[in-house]
């Protein structure tokens, strides 16, 4: 006999704390941007793990390199060098602004890291870090408080102390926040988490001679949008700014859990031996990942692709939202992060969407109650999004009929 859905979300409702909604579905297998269930349904994946499988699930040169990894060595600690980290940490820092790499578990934590940094590299009295209206940076207690939406902090103060939310889009403003306590400014260059919303680069080019005129450090969050997926190994190219500190996680190792906290050398200075440490830290097998996944992005075309497949999807969201101009009115974002922005009659209807493209086979989110989210694998074919779009456009089509 088989165990269904049904079974599975039964018995994993008795022994969850209940800190996710979930979709009534426990997935089983997964190729390329397509899943498939415990009933045997099969899913077109637009959510990739939450920006995550960007090579598509069991991509077989990084189920290989997991594999061969998982049966030469698996953990040591930092105590010890391992082969895998110090080449990943070679294509990361060969292929950014960074010379010196700091190895962590997920994006949380390599947030953390970049505020520890920040923190210590300061003169002292220095320690608040100014973020964004919006952003999101993470579940830690600091990473909370970093987080610009108060939905997060509600339930947990006290939080720590040390920091600043400035209004979203206005130099100004964070220029008004600036203080002789002030030691750093972090956001990421397009808000993922609240709606897909990207930072102009006037605005991020604002921000940076903020930083510079007062000795700030610049921390950009790319663990949602580096790693390809807006077009460019890191969306930080694209926009005529250089962050001091980068911070990556999601797709970094394709599915498996692995961050990274990428600065410069002067900067990196400031942590010591004993400074901070992860016991897992880019463990051999996760590294061993993310250095096949780098391997495959790096390659030649696998980039461009990347836009070209962007422009495809807007075009197609575009294309919907002009069918339904109640319910839609654009798209906005990066490469293969893009949002489809609703009314308000659209934002109401939001979940309903979701739930609906999920019984016709096609995951999608709804992120920062605004906007529906598509991030896609970075390998998806034109055909995949001419599928989503057409279930979408079914979708909305039932939905105003
Ligand atoms: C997902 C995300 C995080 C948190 O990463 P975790 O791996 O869940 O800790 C932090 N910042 C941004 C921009 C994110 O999208």
């Amino acid at each position: 006999m088989t165990t269904t859905n049904k079974d599975w979300t039964a018995r994993g409702d008795q022994v969850f704390i209940g800190t996710y909604n979930r979709f009534p579905a426990a997935m089983v297998s997964g190729k390329g941007c397509w899943l498939r269930d415990a009933d045997g349904r099969e899913y077109l994946d637009f959510l990739a793990g939450i920006a995550v499988c960007s090579l598509g699930h069991c991509h077989p040169d990084i189920t290989e390199a997991i594999c061969r990894q998982a049966g030469e060595l698996v953990h040591v600690s930092n105590l010890f060098h391992t082969i895998p980290q110090i080449e990943l940490a070679e294509l990361l820092t060969a292929n950014s602004f960074a010379d010196r790499v700091f190895m962590a578990n997920s994006g949380a934590e390599a947030n953390e890291a970049a505020i520890k940094l920040a923190r210590i590299h300061s003169s002292a009295g220095r320690y608040e870090i100014i973020s964004l209206a919006g952003s999101f940076h993470g579940r830690t207690l600091a990473t909370v408080a970093a987080t610009g939406q108060t939905r997060f902090h509600q339930g947990f103060e006290p939080l720590p102390h040390g920091f600043v939310h400035a209004e979203f889009g206005n130099p100004d403003a964070i220029a008004g926040l600036v203080n002789e306590r002030t030691c750093a400014i972090l956001c990421e260059p397009l808000q993922g988490e609240s709606g897909v919303r990207p930072l102009d680069p006037g605005y991020l080019q604002a921000i940076r001679k903020l930083c510079d005129r007062h000795n700030l450090l610049l921390i950009f969050d790319e663990v949602q949008t580096g790693m390809g997926r807006t077009g460019t190994l890191f969306a930080y190219e694209q926009l005529g700014v250089t962050p001091d500190i980068m911070t990556l996680a999601k797709a970094l190792g394709n599915g498996l859990p692995i961050g990274a906290m990428l600065t410069t050398e002067a900067i990196a200075a400031s942590f010591t031996a004993g400074t901070h440490a992860s016991t897992f830290g880019g463990n051999p097998v996760t590294a061993a990942a993310a250095v096949a996944t780098m391997k495959i992005m790096l390659a030649d075309g696998f980039l461009a692709a990347v836009r070209e497949k962007g422009h495809y999807l807007t075009a197609r969201l575009q294309e919907v939202a002009d069918r339904f101009p109640g319910l839609a009115t654009g798209v906005r974002g990066r490469g293969l992060l893009r949002g489809l922005i609703l009314t308000e009659k659209g934002i109401d209807l939001g979940p309903e969407i979701v739930d609906r493209l999920f019984k016709q086979g096609v995951l999608i989110n709804f992120a920062g109650n605004r906007v529906l989210r598509f991030v896609p694998p970075l390998i998806v074919s034109d055909e995949e999004i001419d599928i989503m779009a057409h279930r979408l456009d079914a979708v909305l089509e039932e939905l105003t009929a």
